[in-house]
This record gives structure tokens, C-alpha cells and sequence, in this order.
């Protein structure tokens, strides 16, 4: 049986695809080899949307590039993002590479990868046609199988001046409502805990399907044909969310009260250049109409820093609104001006030192805010996903509230009493620090 290594980088939606690539070589006979020197096929997905995301692939690349050349029988092949993004330049910049398959290869990996060891030889770059992923794809989830993401579209239709992923995954296309609940019902089968709602715009979903089919009636769906505890929507766009969706999440403790809306700005001028359709004054509202369907709402959202033309009063206007609103989970990244956006070309581009200084300002704050915002736990119980033991030390268990999404957020570290990873468990919060609680199970 042959065998394949596979590194997945960049974000959820990313690993969704590594998942139906390890589903369809796993299905096709291929078996996965953790250790890349014993592997047959080096195999690397990669994203491509910023210069950092670049800079890391390449080294990724060279990495399992040395790899190879101790093992001249290996293949390495590269799909993903970068390719998609740099299609007509990688294969005559990087030779130690066999195959190159753009961002829709993933469904028919073992298929293309089988090309390579035929005496026809095969094209080393392959842009595939785009398509959407279905419940009829074998997929192995990477995650633990208590939480999955659940990816509802692929592409986008909004057009931010800043952002190259249109370009790289195409215009929106969304999974229809019973192919979603399907999916769902196979991974609650399964043991499942918490589905977390992924796409580029969580409140695009269904814009491109027929007129009733929307977030809201999809959740409405996932809440009657399914059990699963914990529903968690990440990636909404702020003018996306309406008052049925709210409506529906304050009706249902299955939605987590935790909404991830990324604003990225909340100056308007900044905004307005930025090509996202909502004001300083927008932002405010939505917040208090959140807050007055579901009080207790967990909100995250992230910044983006250094946009050309932003000045020293724009960055105030953030941190002001920080000061008022309170936000729970805030990430702040600086911009970066990417070849082929439409804001590569804006005048005022913002000095690298600046844009890094003005996101330690912003952090600086939230930090304040976040660790003011986490001691209202303590003394609280709340429910708790156990994930298992904790990473920092074996005496521990770590889980998260239901205000605590995966991977981004803080944790909570159990002291007291015994369960297993997958539960969901009562735990009294005694200690708070900045981003983790501390607490015993009741
Ligand atoms: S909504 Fe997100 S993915 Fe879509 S264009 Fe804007 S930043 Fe890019």
C-alpha cells in the first residue's frame, strides 16, 4: 500500500479541504504516513491570500523539497491557495515540485497524484474547474471527533479592496440545506459535540441558491433534524445579520451565544475605502440589537490596521468603540498590500513600523478590556466541552465554554473531578486570567 504525508496550512476552511483530500487517497488505497521521511507522496495544501501565508508555504515547500532529496522515490506535490494565486509562475520557480493542483483538485486528489506514475506523465500544474464540496465526498476529519468544521459555501461575492480570495476561490457557490443536513446527521452518528458554521461570509449562505434558502431556515434545519448540542457561526458579515437570525439564536441554547463578526474597521472613511458596506454608526447599532436579543452574547471580531490612507484618529475611533462596547475575543492584524487588490494601488500606504505600532496600541487595550471582561465568569457555572488533557500539564483537563470558540480563543483548565474528552460538563469558574478560567467540574 502506498503511502502519503500531508501538511495542512492556513485556516478552517483550508483544513476542510486536506480532510476530503485525506477522504479521497484513504478511499483510493493510499494509507497516511505521519512520518514525511517513510511516506511515498509529500503532499502540502497551502494558502495563498497574504505575503506572510506565501512566505510560510515557500518555506514549507523547501522544507519537504530536503526531504525528497534524501528519498529520490518520493513525489511531492503542492496544492492548494499558492497555487491557485501563482499558477502561471510556481512550476518554473520551484523544480523540486512534481505536481501543482489549484484549489478544486481536492475531491480527486488520488486520481491526479495517480498521474504521476504513469508512463503518460501528466501536466505539473492543474487548475481544476471550480466546484463545491458534498456530503457524498469521503472526508477524514483531522479534528477531534467531537467538534468538526462544517464549511456551508465556498468563494465570495463581496469584493473588499483589500482581499485577494475571490480571485483565488471564485464568486460564492453554497451547499444546498439537505446535502448540509446530511453531513451533519453522518458526523453526529459519529459522536459529535459542536458543529462550527464556516464559510468567507456566513450570511452569504444561499444568496446564490433559490430565494427561501438562508442561514436562518438552514439552522432551523440543523435544530430539528439533528441533536447536536453545541451550533457555533463563525465569519458573519456585520450588515448580514437580521433579526430572524437573532431571533432564532435567542429561541435556541443549541446556537451558542457567541457570534464572530470580523469588522476589520469602524472608521467609516476607512471602511468606505476598504469596500465594506456599513459605518462607525452601523457597527454600534448592531452590537446593541445583539446584545438585546441575547445579553449574555460572547462577540469576536477582527482589525485590520495600517490600511492606506487610516490616520492616528481612525485608530482611535477603534479603540473608543473597544471602550464602549466591550468586546470579548478581538484579533488585530496589519494590512498588507497585496499584488493584483484593488488597494495595492491607493495612495498613503502606511509605513510598516507604523501599522505595527497602532496594532500593539489596539492589542494593548483589549488586553485590559478582555482580562476586566473574563473575572464576570468567576464564580459562575457554566458548561464546559472537555477536550482532554490539558496541553500544559497532565494534572489538568482543558475544555471551553460555550463563549470560547476553538483555536482562537481561551481556554478553561479543570482542577477538580474527572470526564471525558467530548463531554460537556458543569464547571464552577473560580480564577480568571486573561484569556483562560480556571475551575473544578460540580
Ligand atoms: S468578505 Fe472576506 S473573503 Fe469576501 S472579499 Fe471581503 S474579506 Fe475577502
Amino acid at each position: 500500500m502506498r503511502s502519503f504525508h500531508l501538511v495542512s496550512l492556513g485556516c478552517a476552511k483550508n483544513l476542510v479541504d486536506s480532510e476530503l483530500i485525506i477522504g479521497n487517497l484513504t478511499q483510493e488505497g493510499w494509507q497516511f504516513q505521519e512520518d514525511p521521511e517513510a511516506a511515498d507522496l509529500l503532499m502540502l495544501n497551502t494558502c495563498g491570500f497574504i505575503q506572510p501565508a506565501v512566505e510560510e508555504a515557500i518555506e514549507e515547500i523547501l522544507e519537504l523539497a530536503k526531504i525528497k532529496e534524501n528519498h529520490p522515490e518520493q513525489k511531492l506535490v503542492v496544492v492548494g491557495c499558492l497555487v491557485q494565486r501563482y499558477k502561471d509562475s510556481l512550476a518554473a520557480e520551484l523544480t523540486e515540485v512534481d505536481l501543482f493542483v489549484g484549489t478544486e483538485g481536492c475531491h480527486d486528489m488520488a486520481r491526479r497524484v495517480e498521474s504521476l506514475y504513469s508512463a503518460e506523465g501528466t501536466d505539473s500544474v492543474q487548475i481544476p474547474e471550480r466546484f463545491i464540496m458534498d456530503s457524498t465526498m469521503p472526508r477524514v476529519l483531522t479534528t477531534p471527533f467531537y467538534r468538526a468544521w462544517f464549511k456551508l459555501t465556498e468563494g465570495c461575492d463581496n469584493r473588499c479592496s483589500y482581499c485577494m480570495i475571490p480571485s483565488i476561490r471564485g464568486d460564492l457557490r453554497s451547499r444546498p440545506v439537505d446535502d448540509l443536513v446530511l453531513e451533519a446527521q453522518r458526523l453526529e452518528a459519529g459522536g459529535l459535540r459542536e458543529l462550527s458554521l464556516i464559510a468567507q461570509d456566513l450570511t452569504a449562505y444561499g444568496d446564490d441558491l433559490d430565494a427561501n434558502t438562508h442561514l436562518s431556515e438552514l439552522l432551523g434545519r440543523l435544530l430539528e433534524e439533528t441533536e447536536i448540542p453545541w451550533i457555533r457561526l463563525l465569519y458573519l458579515y456585520p450588515t448580514g445579520i437580521d433579526d430572524r437570525l437573532l431571533k432564532l439564536m435567542a429561541a435556541n441554547s443549541r446556537i451558542v451565544p457567541y457570534l464572530d463578526i470580523p469588522f476589520q474597521h469602524v472608521s467609516t472613511r476607512v471602511l468606505h475605502a476598504m469596500n465594506r458596506r456599513y459605518s462607525t454608526e452601523d457597527l454600534y447599532a448592531l452590537i446593541r440589537k445583539i446584545r438585546s436579543y441575547i445579553p449574555e452574547v460572547a462577540l469576536r471580531t477582527t482589525f485590520l490596521v495600517g490600511f492606506p490612507g487610516e490616520d492616528e484618529r481612525d485608530v482611535d475611533q477603534i479603540i473608543t468603540f473597544l471602550e464602549d462596547m466591550q468586546l470579548d475575543h478581538v484579533g488585530v492584524f496589519t494590512y498588507a498590500n497585496e499584488e493584483g487588490s484593488v488597494s495595492e494601488k491607493y495612495a498613503d500606504q502606511v509605513p510598516e513600523e507604523i501599522k505595527i505600532a497602532r496594532r500593539d496600541r489596539v492589542l494593548e487595550v483589549q488586553s485590559r478590556i478582555s482580562s476586566e471582561i473574563q473575572q464576570k465568569y468567576v464564580g459562575r457555572e457554566e458548561l464546559v466541552l472537555v477536550e482532554g488533557l490539558s496541553k500544559e500539564t497532565d494534572l489538568l483537563l482543558e475544555g471551553r465554554t460555550q463563549y470560547q470558540a476553538p483555536d482562537v480563543d481561551g481556554c478553561v483548565y479543570i482542577n477538580e473531578g474527572t470526564a471525558s474528552p467530548g463531554d460537556i460538563v458543569k464547571v464552577r469558574i473560580s480564577e480568571s486570567q486573561v484569556y483562560d478560567l480556571v475551575g473544578g467540574i460540580v
